[in-house]
């Protein structure tokens, strides 16, 4: 690079650094906010989130920023498509022309909105007082729907809403794969109902939390969590934030008549962070600092939670471990009984406790809800029996209540209507497709987890997937570490392969 290229390329990075960093303080607020914050910080903590908002966006959007992408581009920096250089411009550019379609107004406004959005649903969900949050999903969908209006040429009002979380994703795209999958996983469904029950019960004793925590951290470990960069905390909805190259944190919450809910959700926020953890140190602190997509997120989300976490091979490792640790409550438990039971098939109402065959059905509901509300064709005062309607429909369940049915999720009550699930079954489906990828190229890593061992997993993902951060679009990356497009076919055949062996063959699909 020539010197002077060099000082605007140096400028440039400078510039997103303290954006970066902006985002950092965000997240750290947000942080605080879902883990220690009392109750009362809420108003002060909406206006503090909308400041440092308002702050980050005017950077985001300085004209400078689009200078100098101009500048750099005439200049022929980034001309070679492969090099990290292009990768940089090119999603700096992405995040330029998103920022600035969007006044800065409006973003103060949503994102202080979506705060106190955050802090009703939270105090109104325990009282099941949908009448509470109500006015604020109206303003929500007016503003989602706004906010798709900034981006001009879109065939649906979710698709701008959808790229800016899975690039290059279109509802056009999404909608045929999970008609497909919703398809045959209702033929599993219900083959699996005629199934006689799994018992389960003793996931149901007493399981001090004190131990829970404990031996979740040591999963945690053994998968790669470094907790000299990171660190656990509760919340009511667990999830990952990075603040920093040297800071992804994770949450979880424990129940003590539940064994394995915080044991999931713990191995399911170590995935988010062994991705950020993974990046590569010469992307520190840059535009490429981050995970893809939220789709290739939950990809590594899943793939260490289940693909992982509910395989036989890892259990013949840790259940003598557990059992150690619990020896009264799991006496009487035998190896076959456990992995059974942490795997058992059930229609139920709640999307984050569901099992891995159930699991996209509950996405699926959502993604039409918010695609129906975006349309017009459902309003904010028919979700709640909308709600209730395509549970019974796809599952064949039914909540007494709009705790367990529409407030269930966090997503709604603090984000944008529109893009916010597709990514979980997005994630699925790419889950099967890199971890066969890895087994292919490193067969030996089933018998590895069935001694305790992830680390040629762990390095394999790293290497391939994790130290590329944000310099390949999920599509790009997908076909660099599989060769192969977005699929489902890996998924069904890896759930068919599983549950068969589980519950006797499953039909074949049609
Ligand atoms: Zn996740």
């Amino acid at each position: 690079m020539k010197s002077q290229d060099q000082a605007k390329w140096d400028e440039l990075m400078a510039r997103w650094q303290e954006i970066y960093d902006l985002d950092g303080v965000s997240a750290l607020l947000n942080w605080d906010q879902s883990t220690y914050m009392p109750s009362g910080g809420g108003a002060v903590r909406a206006r503090q989130s909308a400041l440092i908002g308002r702050l980050a966006h005017e950077r985001r959007t300085d004209p400078a920023i689009g200078r100098l992408l101009d500048e750099l581009d005439a200049a022929g920096v980034g001309r070679e498509a492969e090099s990290v250089e292009a990768a940089m411009l090119r999603q700096l550019r992405r995040s330029y022309e998103h920022s600035t379609r969007i006044p800065a107004a409006f973003a103060a406004e949503f994102v202080e909105h979506l705060s106190n959005s955050y802090s009703v649903w939270a105090e109104a969900r325990p009282r099941n007082d949908f009448a509470a949050v109500r006015p604020y999903l109206h303003k929500t969908l007016a503003m989602s729907r706004q906010l798709a209006e900034f981006f001009p040429g879109h065939a649906h009002p979710a698709d701008p809403l959808i790229d800016e979380v899975d690039q290059g994703m279109t509802v056009a795209k999404i909608q045929p794969l999970f008609e497909a999958l919703r398809r045959a996983l209702a033929v599993w469904v219900a083959a699996l109902a005629q199934k006689p029950a799994v018992d389960s019960h003793f996931l149901q004793r007493h399981y001090p939390k004190a131990q829970q925590q404990a031996f979740g951290e040591q999963v945690a470990t053994a998968f790669g969590y470094d907790f000299t960069r990171g660190r656990q905390d509760e919340t009511h909805h667990p999830f990952m934030t990075k603040f920093g190259p040297g800071d992804a944190r994770i949450t979880t919450r424990f129940y003590e008549n539940d064994l394995v809910n915080a044991l999931f959700s713990t191995m399911h926020e170590t995935g988010h962070a062994l991705y950020e953890m993974g990046i590569d140190e010469a992307y520190a602190s840059s535009v490429l600092d981050t995970g893809t997509s939220a789709g290739v997120h939950e990809s590594q989300s899943r793939l260490w939670e289940n693909l992982v976490g509910r395989s036989r091979p890892f259990w013949e490792h840790s259940y003598p471990a557990l059992q150690a640790v619990f020896p009264e409550q799991l006496a009487d438990v035998d190896l076959d009984s456990f992995y059974r039971a942490i795997n058992r098939v059930q229609p139920s109402l709640i999307r984050v406790d569901a099992d891995e065959v159930t699991y996209n059905l509950h996405v699926i509901v959502r993604f039409g809800l918010e695609l129906d509300l975006l349309e017009g064709k459902l309003s904010v005062e028919e979700l709640p029996e909308a709600w209730h309607a395509r549970y019974q429909e796809n599952l064949g369940v039914h909540a007494s209540d709009d705790r367990d049915g529409v407030m269930q999720d966090v997503h709604w009550f603090s984000g944008p209507i529109g893009g916010s699930f597709q990514g979980y079954t997005l994630g699925n489906i790419m889950a099967s497709q890199f971890y066969a990828a890895a087994v292919a190229a490193q067969p030996q890593i089933e018998a590895e987890i069935a001694q305790g061992s992830f680390g040629t997993l762990h390095g394999w993902l790293r290497e391939n997937l994790y130290r590329h951060g944000a310099r390949y679009t999920p599509d790009e990356l997908l076909l660099r570490v599989t060769g192969s497009e977005l699929t489902i076919q890996p998924y069904l055949a890896y759930l068919q392969r599983k549950y068969s062996q589980l519950y006797g063959t499953l039909p074949a699909l049609p």
